[in-house]
């Protein structure tokens, strides 16, 4: 009896001996484990979404989501980053592959599953005059986007913004982010940003502090003003006027960009305001609720 269960010790520990170092060549958390926090139960097409990501020695942290890559920044215990869901994506569940590494050299590749809603995008129908009609070409819209696109590959680590993110004008909004427009009873397009109707020649105001990327007449946007943040967020001011900033140039929040106006594929003189995470158009007035980002007042 007894050297029967001595010998099922022995075999016991060997099956141990073997299996430990197996699982710890293999574990891929072995420095681990961290804490995946998502501030949101489901986020909606076009919306922003904070992820939080915390545990001893973590070095870097990416995510991969609906195709994109998105970075993570150190902010203070833990990493943050900001997920953003593609307007044009159909709504159900994706995963999200959260790739964790340590310090020691190891990483881990954890996944999550986030639930994205319908964005609840409206409607209308614009009428443009006949000498803007070229605008509508499918090819003069992708190529913007594609120039635009481009810049948004650049992700810049550092956080530009300090006291959050602001409306870059007080005016009456009248057209919606997301709602998809029927362009002279022919041509969709789906609105990537916020309008606000204003007289031609209306200061026009950083949203938040951050680096001038672009100034520049683009085709469809006309006179353009993009400003890095940061972190992966780009804000654009379309269809002004006069442009006052430079590339390069650093601005601060309600720092005066130009004077808007009504050029480029515009119907009347307003400014068109963008958000842009991740390299996704997303919502700016959800975008200004979100904690990360809120105002601090
Ligand atoms: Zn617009």
């Amino acid at each position: 009896m007894s050297r029967r269960i001595g010998l099922s010790v022995i075999v016991l520990v060997m099956v141990l001996a073997l299996a430990v170092p197996a699982l710890a060549q293999a574990g891929p958390d072995a420095a681990g484990p961290v804490n995946i926090v998502m501030d949101f139960q489901w986020i909606r097409q076009g919306q922003v979404g904070i992820v939080r990501v915390n545990g001893a020695d973590v070095e870097e942290v990416r995510a991969v989501f609906q195709e994109r890559v998105f970075h993570f920044y150190p902010d203070g215990s833990g990493f943050t980053g900001l997920i953003s869901a593609s307007m044009e994506r159909d709504v159900g569940a994706y995963v999200m592959q959260v790739w964790i590494k340590y310090a020691d050299g190891t990483s881990e590749r954890v996944d999550e599953s986030i639930q994205v809603n319908y964005g609840e995008f409206g409607r209308s129908d614009v009428t443009l005059p006949p000498s803007l009609m070229p605008l509508l070409e499918q090819d003069v819209n992708q190529n913007e986007l594609d120039r635009l696109a481009n810049v948004f590959t650049r992700f810049t680590p550092e956080r530009y913004w300090d006291t959050g993110f602001v409306l870059p004008s007080g005016n009456e909004q009248i057209g919606w982010f997301g709602a998809y427009r029927l362009y002279n009873g022919t041509y969709w397009y789906q609105h990537t940003g916020l309008d606000m109707r204003m007289p031609i020649g209306t200061s026009i105001n950083a949203a938040a502090s951050g680096r001038v990327i672009l100034s520049e007449l683009l085709p469809i946007r006309g006179g353009y003003v993009l400003i890095d943040h940061g972190w992966g967020i780009y804000t654009g001011y379309a269809h002004m006027s006069e442009r006052f900033v430079v590339p390069g140039e650093w601005v601060r929040q309600g720092d005066v960009l130009g004077l808007s106006g009504n050029n480029g594929r515009s119907s009347g003189a307003h400014l068109h305001w963008e958000v842009i995470v991740g390299g996704e158009w997303v919502d700016p007035l959800a975008f200004l609720n979100l904690s990360a980002v809120a105002s601090a007042e």
